[in-house]
């Protein structure tokens, strides 16, 4: 349970059944969640599944309706924000256009009653491990997109706080400053060492950036690991569909005992389980399923590192072949069934006289994902 200590310790922050209400809309749900020191935690999912909320909750913006939120062993529900010392970015990143950025990095300072030398000479090394320190004089509104999220950074920088919040603060910028400016965040959390949560709906971003993800949907968290551990084993078709680009393909079939072995079926497929998957399998025998595989699964049949036989083969009609920096995306749909499409991803440029072929495809079957249809549970 949330809460628990590891390692013997208490964690830094501790989220427990938090629950927020606004009238009859449920936001957040049953939220748990700990973080340890030094520790960046992403909160990752759709729009209005809850996560600007559990982030508000954090900062006590908002009151909980119910549940408990521990900074180390103190319950800080009733604690004001400005008490809580918190460093917050958010998307709009909050600056004060009346302000000088050495004014607007110095805010936070100033409002805590920080000796003058100290502000002289803090504002200035944050400004520096954000390359903004020759625009200390200017107004923000003489300073680009990407300058001001510096300057929202900077001011985080500044700061000891003793959690820091992230709101969606890269999703005004274009590509390039958003890596940069990733770089710039995991600088500031490596610096500042304690403990982080950041919110964005961009899984290539939960996935850059947190040692731990939390995927949430409508209100509740479905699941907690580092990316590895989402990627390679959600625990339900939420979490499958939701993390990796592009998504995880998914067949609607059944389970058939084949001797010893499962066969799934279904859509004009007949795929042979791997033997490691077999026992778990049985126990679902005859359900509807549907069987997840990764489009980095799918092979071109010569160069699939398996034995490919019909049994782990797929056949598909190439509707799309786009090029990627690395090789291409391949969309295809099921011959037999055309509305159902699928998607692979090789890392050999395929040409694009491709189009309207049929191709056959391998599966690593040992890599593939078996849900529960109605419910959406992994199987294995
Ligand atoms: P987004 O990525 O779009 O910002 P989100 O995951 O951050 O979404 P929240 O902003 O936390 O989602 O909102 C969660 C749900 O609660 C939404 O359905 C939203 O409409 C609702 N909600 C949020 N704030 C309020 C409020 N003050 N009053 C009523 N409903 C609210």
């Amino acid at each position: 349970p949330a809460g628990a200590t590891k390692g013997g310790a208490v964690q830094a922050i501790v989220v427990d059944n938090l629950v927020k209400q606004f009238g009859e809309k449920r936001a957040v749900d049953r939220v748990s969640f700990g973080i340890d020191e030094g520790e960046l935690l992403v909160l990752v999912g759709p729009s209005g599944c809850g996560k600007t909320t559990t982030l508000r909750l954090l900062a006590g913006l908002e009151p909980a309706s119910a549940g408990q939120i521990r900074f180390g062993e103190r319950v800080v529900n009733e604690i004001r924000p400005r008490d809580r010392n918190i460093a917050m970015v958010f998307q709009d990143y909050a600056i004060l256009p009346h302000l000088t950025v050495f004014e607007n990095i110095a805010y936070g300072l100033r409002s805590r009653r920080t000796p003058r030398a100290q502000v002289r000479e803090r504002v200035p090394a944050a400004a520096r491990t954000f390359r903004i320190e020759h625009l200390l004089a200017r107004k923000p509104r003489q300073l680009s997109g990407g300058e001001r999220q510096r300057v929202a950074l900077s001011r985080a920088m500044v700061r000891d706080a003793s959690l820091y919040l992230y709101d969606e603060p890269l999703s005004n910028l274009d590509a390039q400053l958003r890596y940069q400016a990733r770089e710039d965040i995991l600088t500031l959390h490596r610096e500042k060492r304690s403990p982080t949560v950041y919110v964005t709906h961009d899984q290539s971003e939960a996935m850059a950036l947190g040692d731990r993800i939390a995927v949430m949907n409508a209100g509740q968290i479905q699941q907690i690991g580092t990316g590895p551990e989402l990627y390679d084993h959600p625990h339900n078709l939420f979490v499958a569909y939701f993390i990796g680009t592009p998504s995880i393909n998914l067949f609607d079939m059944r389970l058939r005992a084949d001797g010893e072995g499962v066969v799934a079926e279904g859509g004009g497929l007949r795929l042979h389980l791997h033997p490691s998957m077999t026992a778990r399998a049985r126990l679902h025998l005859d359900r509807p399923v549907k069987v997840g595989v990764r489009p980095e699964h799918l092979h071109v049949p010569r160069m699939a590192p398996f034995e490919v036989t019909e049994e782990n083969t797929v056949h598909g009609v190439v509707n799309l072949v786009e090029p990627t920096s690395s090789g291409s995306t391949v969309y295809l749909s099921l011959p037999q069934e055309e509305s159902q499409d699928f998607v692979a991803t090789f890392k050999v440029r395929l040409p694009a006289s491709y189009i309207d072929q049929e191709v056959p495809l391998a599966i690593d079957m040992s890599k593939v994902h078996l849900f529960d249809a109605q419910t959406g549970a992994s199987l294995l």
